[in-house]
C-alpha cells in the first residue's frame, strides 16, 4: 500500500480534534459518501468520514494526515461529476458541508464572507434578501459554494456574468501541512505577486481545503424574462447563437435543447413544459436595470432568431412561467439519468462559433455508433454537456462504444481549440483526456505544482494530476 492505513489511534486522535459523533467508519458510513452524481465512474469506501466545524478543525486534521501519511478527500455536497470527492485512495474523506455559516455581508465592499459549506441556493436566496446578486448560477443549487469555488462551477449565467473564478475575492486555505494561508481579500484590484487564489480556484481540493470564502456581489438587476425560440432543426438553432453574439446584445444565458430531452425532463418532473412541437430550442434570459434596457436587448434578439429561422418567439415575463421553464431545464441531467441505467458524460468547451459544428459532429457519432447521445448545454459559452446512453447495450458494446466515442469527442474538441472541462473539473475521470489535450510542458508544471503545495501527495490523490505514490485506477 502507497499510504498508511488508519489505525485505531488516528481515529482516537479525530475524535479528540471533531468529537466522537463527526467522526464516521464502518456501517455508520452511509453509501452517499462512497460516490459523487457519477456513479458510473465507480463507488470507493474510506475508512473514516470526518466533518470539519472549524479551520482550526481541518488544520489539525492535517497535521494528523500529513505526519502519518493518509490520504484525504475534500468534500462539499458531493454534485460532482468526475468523482473529485471520491476517496479513490481509502483514509479521511473530509466533510466540509458542516461549516456552512454566512459570516459577513458587507455592503461597502459589496462582499459577502462565508464559510465553505454554505449552499449555493442559500447564498443566493440571502444576497437577493439584500437587493444583492451572486450572479454564478450552476443547475445544481444544493452544492456547496466550496465546491462550486474548487470546481470554478459555471453555470446559466456565465454568458454575462462569467464563472465562479469571476467572483472569488479572498480565500483562506489550510495546506496539506496543517499550514493556514490567506490569498486576496476583500480588494477589487490585486497584483501583489504571484496569483495563488486564482491557482487554487478549479484545482478541486488537490492543493488546500478552503475554510472560508470572501465572494463579490453585483446589484441585483430588477428586471428580467426569458425567450423560448423553437426551430425546426438543431443546425439551424445552433447556428443562430454567433449571431445573437455578433450582435452585441448580451443575453444572461442562452441554452440550448431538442425535443427528447424536454420529454425526458417532463416525465422526470410530472410537470408539461410550454412547448414540445419543434425539434429544437434557443433558451434565452435578459436581465436588466430598466424595462426599456430588457426590452430593447430581447426584441432585437428575437428578430435574430425569426430571421435565422425559429419558428416562433415565446416570452415569459412572468417569474413563475420563466420558474416553470428554468425549473425543467434544471432537471435535464437527473432526467437523463433515470432514462438508462447507465450513461457517461463529457463536458467540452469550444470557441462559440464552433458549436453548431461541434454538435454536427456529435449527430454524426450517434448515427456511426448506433447508440443514444442526447445533449444540452450552454451554447451561450460553447460548453456542451453529452450523454452517452447505455441503454439495452450489453455491458461488452457499451464498454467499447464509450471508450471509441469519447476519444472521438475529446479529439474532436481538441482539434476545434477547445478543452477537456468547461465547467466540471477533471476529478479521477478524466485525467486520461486532460493528459491527451495538454502539452508536455504544461502537464510538468501542473506536476511540479502538486508537489510544491502537496510534496507527500495525501491531498486528493489520484485526482486532476497522477502523481506517484497513490491507488489510480
Ligand atoms: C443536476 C446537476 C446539475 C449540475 N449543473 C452544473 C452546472 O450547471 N455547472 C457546473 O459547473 N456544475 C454543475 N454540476 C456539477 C456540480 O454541482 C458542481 O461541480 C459543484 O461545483 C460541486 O459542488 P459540491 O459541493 O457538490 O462539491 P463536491 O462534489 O463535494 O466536490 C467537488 C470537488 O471540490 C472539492 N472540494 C469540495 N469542497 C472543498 C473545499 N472546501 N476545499 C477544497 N476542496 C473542496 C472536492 O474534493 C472535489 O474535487 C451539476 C451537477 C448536477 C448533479
Amino acid at each position: 500500500m502507497p499510504y498508511n492505513q488508519l489505525n485505531a489511534r488516528d481515529i482516537e486522535r479525530l475524535e479528540a480534534i471533531v468529537g466522537k459523533e463527526h467522526v464516521l467508519i464502518g456501517d455508520a458510513i452511509h453509501e452517499d459518501f462512497t460516490h459523487d452524481e457519477m456513479m458510473e465512474y465507480g463507488c470507493f469506501s474510506p475508512d473514516a468520514v470526518v466533518q470539519a466545524m472549524t479551520a482550526g478543525q481541518v488544520s489539525q486534521i492535517m497535521k494528523l494526515a500529513y505526519e502519518r501519511e493518509l490520504p484525504v478527500t475534500p468534500r462539499g455536497s458531493g454534485t460532482g461529476l468526475c468523482g473529485g470527492c471520491v476517496a479513490i485512495s481509502g483514509g479521511i474523506l473530509l466533510s466540509l458541508a458542516g461549516m456552512n455559516q454566512i459570516l459577513e455581508f458587507d455592503e461597502e465592499n459589496l462582499t459577502v464572507t462565508i464559510e465553505p459549506g454554505v449552499l449555493l441556493m442559500d447564498l443566493a436566496a440571502a444576497a437577493i434578501e439584500r437587493g444583492l446578486l451572486y450572479p454564478p448560477d450552476p443547475g445544481e443549487k444544493s452544492a456547496t459554494v466550496g465546491g462550486n469555488v474548487m470546481t470554478n462551477a459555471g453555470g446559466m449565467r456565465a454568458v454575462k456574468y462569467g464563472v465562479t473564478r469571476e467572483y472569488v475575492r479572498g480565500m483562506t486555505v489550510v495546506l496539506p501541512n496543517g499550514d493556514i494561508a490567506r490569498f486576496g481579500g476583500k480588494v477589487a484590484k490585486n497584483s501583489s505577486g504571484y496569483d495563488l487564489k486564482n491557482l487554487l480556484i478549479g484545482s478541486e481540493g488537490t492543493l488546500a481545503i478552503v475554510t472560508e470564502l470572501i465572494l463579490k456581489l453585483v446589484p441585483l438587476p430588477p428586471h428580467s424574462l426569458s425567450l423560448l425560440v423553437p426551430f425546426a432543426t438543431l443546425a439551424s438553432c445552433i447556428e443562430t447563437v454567433p449571431k445573437i453574439i455578433m450582435s452585441r446584445v448580451v443575453p444572461t444565458a442562452i441554452e440550448f435543447m431538442e425535443r427528447d430531452v424536454i420529454e425526458a425532463s417532463e416525465r422526470y418532473l410530472g410537470h408539461t413544459f410550454p412547448d414540445k412541437t419543434s425539434n429544437a430550442y434557443l433558451l434565452l434570459t435578459f436581465d436588466g436595470h430598466s424595462q426599456a434596457e430588457l426590452e430593447a436587448a430581447y426584441r432585437k434578439v428575437a428578430d435574430i432568431c425569426l430571421e435565422n429561422g425559429a419558428i416562433d418567439v415565446f416570452i415569459s415575463d412572468t417569474e413563475e412561467r420563466q420558474d416553470s421553464i428554468w425549473k425543467a431545464r434544471g432537471a435535464f441531467l437527473e432526467a437523463i439519468n433515470t432514462s438508462t441505467p447507465s450513461m457517461d458524460e463529457c463536458d467540452v468547451v469550444v470557441p462559440r462559433n464552433r458549436i453548431a459544428d461541434y454538435v454536427k459532429s456529435v449527430a454524426g457519432v450517434q448515427k456511426k455508433f448506433n447508440l443514444r447521445i442526447p445533449s444540452f448545454g450552454h451554447a451561450g459559452d460553447g460548453n456542451l454537456h453529452v450523454y452517452l446512453c447505455k441503454d439495452d447495450a450489453t455491458d461488452e458494446i457499451w464498454e467499447h462504444k464509450r471508450q471509441a466515442i469519447m476519444e472521438i469527442m475529446y479529439e474532436t474538441a481538441k482539434m476545434m481549440g477547445g478543452q477537456v472541462s468547461g465547467e466540471h473539473g477533471i476529478g479521477h475521470a478524466k485525467i486520461r483526456y486532460l493528459e491527451e489535450s495538454v502539452d508536455e510542458a504544461s502537464l510538468a508544471l501542473m506536476h511540479g505544482i502538486k508537489q510544491v503545495f502537496d510534496p507527500k501527495n495525501i491531498l486528493n490523490p489520484g485526482k486532476v494530476v497522477r502523481l506517484q505514490p497513490e491507488n489510480t485506477l
